[in-house]
């Protein structure tokens, strides 16, 4: 009998309108992508299911409806978070400096037990752009906000090119599992 333990891991992407949120789980999850902007793929959340060493495990992916123009997403969204996905998009800088809002903002309103020890990633989306030529955040910068947190995993990702994207979920997925 193989009795393998199977864990739901409730997974939050967080920033700013525009950045790609919406369209980076529609990569990871269904292999698609599409220019035209759609505020939401329909659903509170989308699974996924991966393999790690021994462990069966679902990945619970919660998207915005839009809602995050207003940051009012309301307690359910949070409630119960195991880990966090923060997005900015490198060519714009407002999306950026507006990481430190969504940081605090998820780790007031999910209150995990241990704030210091929360998984979180950040991804800085959309590096496909003009081949890069556009971008006004540099990686260097990206990766001292990280390190400034405490040492979050950051990655360069294009929901468009497929870039990272894989990459990117199974490491916050890592964590979360080791966090558990
Ligand atoms: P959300 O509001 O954060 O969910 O952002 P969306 O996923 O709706 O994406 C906003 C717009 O950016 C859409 O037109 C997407 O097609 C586009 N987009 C998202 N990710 C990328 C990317 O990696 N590269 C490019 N070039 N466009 C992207
Ligand atoms: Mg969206």
């Amino acid at each position: 009998m193989s009795a393998r333990r199977r864990t739901l891991l409730k997974v939050i992407v967080l920033g700013d309108s525009g950045v790609g949120k919406t369209s980076l789980m529609n990569q990871y999850v269904n292999k698609k992508f599409s220019q035209q902007y759609k505020a939401t793929i329909g659903a509170d959340f989308v699974t996924k299911e991966l393999l790690i060493e021994d462990r069966l495990v679902t990945l619970q992916i919660w998207d915005t409806a839009g809602q995050e123009r207003f940051r009012s997403l309301g307690v359910a969204f949070y409630r119960g978070a195991d880990c966090c996905i923060l997005v900015y998009d490198v060519n714009v800088l407002k999306s950026f400096d507006t990481l430190d809002t969504w940081h605090d903002e998820f780790l007031s309103q999910a209150s995990p037990p241990d704030p210091k020890a929360f998984p979180f990633i950040l991804l800085g989306n959309k590096v496909d752009i003009d081949g890069g030529n556009s971008r006004v955040v540099s990686e260097k910068k990206a990766n001292e906000w990280c390190a400034s947190k405490g040492g979050i995993p950051y990655f360069e990702t294009s929901a468009k090119e497929d870039y990272n994207v894989d990459a990117a979920f199974l490491r916050i997925a890592q964590l979360a599992l080791a966090n558990q």
